[in-house]
């Protein structure tokens, strides 16, 4: 006999695991299937030599309000949630200039936060005087001016908006990939206007423990409340019966239960979880045509001595952001002249992330989502120079360099690839004009009983981990308000 379920949630990334966690809550018998031996997903934590962390560097949970302070009020564990600032070190370079290094340490208090980045930026006055214009133009954008900006891409925009100096057009195109994981030329203006202002005068931290213990923490209380998770149990097919959900099948398990949350990823969950035939062509066209976000990939650096100062490392160039022609080619292997880097020190923010007396950086940069992607060995080499050429003085206390990581270990620990060149998403899918904002994808599926929680659908206009948390937390009740529905009809 298959076990009955009121919900199945396949995967346990944030969103699906404050998804389920919630659903348990409103007293729904919930189960949740984890094909890795571990839960999290992307926000996996891990434990090597002594250190703790991420696989990859991850980062950037407001210290105030938030999804992850919604989430944790809502479970009940509020006082559990301890986000740790820390400084953060913005290196910028000039083409033939040296880098300049800006740090932004909270509680330090500057009459002019810009002055800083724009002194890193080498402007003169009259240049000042024009950025700041436009960052307070996005700083205030209305609510409706964003939903109008929906519909129109980043690069786009700045031709729309005309006289934005180049610096200013430089960062824009640079934080598409840094807050949306994608490029300009297709990245929603509304996605990266919404995370600006979600930070705008927010100091943003990393949690004590690190990431896996957010999870860790959310999926108690869903064991508390009665939930039950099996991991190392890959779902293989959601079962549909008569046009509805019926359940889902592991290797060698049947589950029943008329609703199926998937965190797996809206395009592996269409098209091979519960496959085309139970769609219409036309949804199963608009799932295929959904662009993936960028990849990243990282080389883990684990020092014999403290010598890395800050927290968050950023470091950019003039030319270091991705476009479209630059993706294109790095699907051929070939990588740009100049790469943008993107580094955590968890054990800055907490010292007992590493044993004592040593330190974990984790260092890396975007590239496409491809699992069989070309260019991630590359990449790593350029890492490693830019490392040794920023970083001179840590070179003789590295111990060792590991964790290589792209795009095929993120499709292989998280989404399943299911189309050419997908499927190692940094972020997920959806942040791109077309299904962003008013346009994210619905997360209740046209086939009845299917939802999608996580990056892909139900959250929008966070930073990554913030928006599949919000994802997790919009779409618990529209299940509980479809179950409860279903009940009644079926009662009557
Ligand atoms: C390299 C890298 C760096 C990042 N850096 C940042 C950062 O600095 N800041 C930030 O905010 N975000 C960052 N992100 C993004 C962020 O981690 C993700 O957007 C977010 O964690 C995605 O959560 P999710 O709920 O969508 O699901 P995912 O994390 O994708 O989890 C999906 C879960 O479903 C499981 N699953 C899938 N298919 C099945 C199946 N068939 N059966 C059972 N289980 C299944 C997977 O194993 C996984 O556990 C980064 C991501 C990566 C990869």
């Amino acid at each position: 006999m298959a076990a009955k379920y009121d919900a199945i949630v396949i995967g346990s990334g944030l969103g699906g695991s404050v998804c389920a966690a919630l659903l348990a809550k409103k007293g729904m018998k919930t189960l949740l299937l984890e094909k890795n031996n571990q839960p999290g997903g992307k926000s996996m934590g891990i434990s090597v030599k002594g250190f703790r962390g991420e696989l990859w560097p991850t980062y950037g949970i407001p210290m105030e309000g938030g999804p992850f302070v919604e989430a944790f009020q809502q479970l009940g564990i509020e006082s559990k949630l301890d986000v740790i600032p820390g400084s953060t070190a913005m290196m910028y370079r000039r083409k033939g200039e040296a880098w300049t290094t800006m740090v932004d340490a909270p509680g330090v208090k500057v009459d002019d936060p810009s002055a800083n980045l724009f002194d890193s930026w080498g402007l003169d006055g009259e240049e000042r005087v024009e950025c700041i214009k436009v960052l307070a133009e996005i700083a205030f954008f209305t609510p409706e001016q964003l939903d109008e900006l929906d519909d129109i891409s980043v690069k786009d925009w700045i031709a729309r908006r005309g006289d934005i100096p180049k610096p200013i057009q430089t960062f824009l195109a640079t934080h598409s990939n840094l807050m949306a994981t994608g490029v300009y030329e297709t990245v929603a203006m509304s996605e990266i206007a919404r995370v600006m202002q979600a930070f705008s005068g927010r100091t943003a931290g990393y949690p004590r423990g690190g990431y896996g213990r957010i999870i860790n923490d959310v999926l108690d209380v869903f064991k508390a409340e009665g939930g039950e998770l099996l991991t190392k149990a890959k779902v293989e097919r959601i079962t549909v019966e008569e046009g509805r959900v019926t359940g889902v099948s592991t290797k060698d398990k049947v589950f029943k239960a008329p609703i199926v949350v998937s965190n797996g990823g809206i395009q592996p969950t269409v098209l091979k979880l519960v496959g085309e035939e139970h769609f219409d062509k036309s949804y199963v066209g608009y799932v295929k045509d959904m662009p993936p976000s960028l990849g990243f990939t990282c080389i883990r650096y684990l020092f014999n001595k403290p010598v890395m100062e800050h927290g968050l490392y950023v470091a950019t160039t003039e030319d270091s952001f991705l476009d479209v022609e630059r993706v294109e080619k790095m699907r051929d292997g070939i990588i740009p002249d100049e790469i943008a880097l993107d580094g955590v020190v968890a054990s800055h923010f907490d010292p007992e992330m590493a044993p004592e007396g040593k330190q974990m950086l984790l260092l890396g940069t975007w590239c496409t989502p491809d699992p069989a992607g070309k260019e991630t060995g590359v990449l790593h080499k350029k890492i490693d120079e830019l490392f040794a050429e920023m970083f001179p003085d840590a070179v003789p206390y590295i111990e060792s360099r590991e964790g290589f990581v792209g795009p095929a270990e993120v499709s292989s620990l998280t989404r399943d690839q299911v189309l050419p060149g997908v499927g190692g998403e940094a972020a997920g899918s959806a942040v791109t004009v077309g299904y962003c904002g008013k346009h994210k994808p619905n997360p209740k599926s046209p086939l009845p009983g299917l939802f999608f929680v996580g990056h892909d659908a139900g959250g929008g206009g966070y930073l990554a981990t913030n928006q599949a948390v919000c994802s997790g937390i919009n779409v618990a009740p529209l299940v509980h308000f479809y179950w409860l529905e279903r009940r009644s009809v079926i009662r009557i």
